[in-house]
């Protein structure tokens, strides 16, 4: 019961860490880092930015230490975890039926890395696509997988390059800015 009890919690932080993430600017900078894989592989799960990492970690987990729970739960919670972020960033077509809209899947999660207009800001839920769906940014528009991955953002090929990316300034505006605010 603690465990589903902390899965619905953390995954309201992630999502609200998420959300943020595509939603200002420079923090969009850090998180574009693992969104500018273009093949999807569960070691994807992990090509994250160390400051979008813990930021995200830290609001997804913090309730939950406050709150008390047990560390038994909190252990078989992040075993779960783990399974589960592989699994949505697995190269798979893995789909989950009839409960697509419940529980995130890599179709739902592939969906949110899809490099085209009308799948940016959707499906943030780390495991339950049911939050997107309340805070009516769930989509997954087809039985298909996305055609193309990752991100216009000029992001280096290198891990250094990688990491300071978000920290070095660059001009207001060029022409490989992902359109953020757009519809
Ligand atoms: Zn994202």
């Amino acid at each position: 019961m603690q465990v589903l009890e902390i899965i619905v919690l953390t995954d309201l932080g992630v999502y609200a860490a998420h959300r943020t993430f595509h939603a200002v600017p420079i923090l969009w900078r850090f998180h574009a880092i693992h969104h500018s894989v273009e093949e999807m592989d569960c070691l994807a799960a992990f090509h994250v930015h160390p400051v979008d990492q813990i930021v995200t970690k830290a609001t997804a987990l913090l309730p939950v230490f406050l709150l008390g729970f047990s560390g038994e739960a909190i252990a078989l919670y992040s075993v779960i975890y783990m399974g589960h972020t592989m699994l949505v960033h697995s190269n798979t077509k893995i789909g989950f039926g009839p409960l697509t809209w419940l529980i995130a899947g890599p179709q739902f999660h592939h969906w949110h890395h899809a490099g085209e207009r009308a799948a940016y800001d959707r499906n943030f839920a780390g495991q339950l696509a049911l939050i997107d769906l309340v805070f009516g940014t769930y989509r997954v528009p087809t039985a298909s997988m996305p055609a193309k991955y990752g991100v216009d953002d000029p992001i280096p090929s290198n891990i250094f390059g990688q990491i300071g990316y978000p920290l070095v300034p660059r001009k207001a505006v060029t022409t490989g800015d992902r359109p953020r605010s757009e519809p």
